[in-house]
């Protein structure tokens, strides 16, 4: 099989172009296999773009400080100088409204304290009132606010990951087969619709179609995919430009400023899971259900909404992949040699692509050991479903 590389990297999004930086920089030569003619056009250009340490379980808080601590500095780290991937550290606040909300978030944050995160901070609801004068309802109990976390241009990231990475493009090609040496138990590389490839690790990065690519080598993955929806509002003069992501954590409705206007989002639970698609179908009533949605908490969104005209407004759908405990899975196939994943971010693919892909290249390469990987493809076996953890967003 001609040509050959070290990695063979299917997916050319965020976590493909973050797997392609990360081997590079331990000496593989990779390739990026891209269906499409463009890196980041499938998810990555479609998500919030936001980034936050704020989360529950250890392994996640630790994996988005690594990928926040590496976004601050993403030209020095990628040797790439002067490259500006738009961090912006306005924070993410979360709300809510409940009766024991206080009880709750202060429970959180002296979690997400004791992990080392000892810039989260509670907020009492008249503490959040005076601080973020938009956030107005007088039912909100309480809130938590981190200010290092925030967003950046996933756009830039991924073409940033995959310029430093020198590896080489190959768009337009599609994967249609998975090559396996029955014999020896491993990877021998790809087939594609231009022909095979041969490399002694190809890793899985392909966003919400990887069940499908995984399954080219009879591996299941337990993903469902689910749609979301963006809406940008391109200008507007309401939309405070100092505030942070705010989040409804009693729905999940959120937004936050994006010069000069604003991005909402809204995790539905009504959503049902179904198949993978390019082109996600937009619900045109998801629009005013998430001004809706926001409005609750702050109601400045009202104003915004009986003054919005039609052409300032626009709405886009992609796809989660989501995992049964909402983790990524990071790391090699346990019976496949050579065959790695690094998919299944379950909404936070963005935010964690640094870590993730820096922990996908020490597996390949032995640096870390799968045994004590909380992202292995062989946690997923002893998974029980239904297991309760607690989804903040
Ligand atoms: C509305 C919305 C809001 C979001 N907000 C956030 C957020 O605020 N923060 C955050 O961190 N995350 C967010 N996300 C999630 C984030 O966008 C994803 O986790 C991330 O983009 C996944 O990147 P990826 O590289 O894994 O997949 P993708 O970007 O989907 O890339 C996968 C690539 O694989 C290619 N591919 C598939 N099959 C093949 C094949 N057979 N051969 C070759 N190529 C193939 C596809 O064409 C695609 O380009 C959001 C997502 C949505 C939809």
């Amino acid at each position: 099989m001609t040509p050959s590389f070290d990695a063979i990297i299917i997916g050319g999004g965020i976590n493909g172009a973050a797997s392609a930086f990360f081997l590079a920089r331990a000496g593989l030569r990779c390739a990026i296999v891209e269906r499409l003619p463009a890196l980041a056009r499938l998810t990555t250009s479609r998500s919030m773009e936001g980034m936050r340490a704020q989360f529950v379980e250890p392994e996640n808080v630790a994996m988005m400080r690594e990928s926040i601590a590496f976004y601050q500095d993403f030209a020095e780290r990628t040797g790439l100088a002067g490259y500006d991937v738009g961090v912006h550290q306005q924070g993410y606040l979360f709300l809510t409204t409940a009766a024991d909300g206080p009880q709750r978030l202060r429970q959180r944050v002296a979690a997400q304290r004791a992990m080392g995160l000892s810039d989260v901070e509670f907020l009492s609801g008249d503490e959040v009132r005076r601080r973020f004068p938009y956030a107005a309802a007088e039912e909100i109990t309480a809130g938590a606010f981190r200010q290092g976390d925030g967003w950046l241009s996933a756009h830039e990231a991924c073409f940033g990951f995959a310029r430093a990475s020198g590896a080489t493009m190959l768009l337009n090609t599609a994967v249609i087969g998975l090559a396996i040496d029955a014999a020896r138990g491993c990877v021998a590389g790809v087939e594609t619709d231009r022909g095979p490839l041969a490399a002694p690790q190809v890793i899985i990065a392909a966003g919400p179609y990887s069940g499908r690519v995984a399954s080219l080598a009879g591996v299941e993955l337990p993903l469902r995919i689910v749609r979301r929806h963006r809406v940008t509002i391109g200008q507007h003069p309401l939309v405070p430009q100092d505030a942070p992501m705010v989040i409804d954590q009693d729905t999940g409705a959120h937004w936050r400023p994006e010069k000069p206007g604003a991005a909402l989002a809204w995790a539905q639970a009504h959503e049902p899971p179904g198949e993978p698609l390019d082109d996600v179908p937009v619900n045109p009533r998801f629009v005013h259900e998430v001004l809706e949605g926001v409005y609750r908490l702050c109601p400045f969104w009202l104003e915004v909404a009986e003054t919005l005209r039609r052409d300032q407004v626009f709405v886009q759908a992609g796809q989660y992949t989501i995992t049964p405990d909402d983790k990524p899975i990071i790391g090699p196939h346990p019976e496949i040699a050579g065959l790695h994943f690094n998919t299944g971010y379950s909404g936070h693919g963005i935010m964690a692509a640094p870590g993730g892909g820096r922990l996908l290249a020490d597996l390949v390469t032995g640096v870390a050991s799968d045994d004590a990987n909380p992202f292995s493809f062989r946690r997923l076996r002893s998974l029980d479903a239904a297991s309760g953890h607690q989804r903040l967003l």
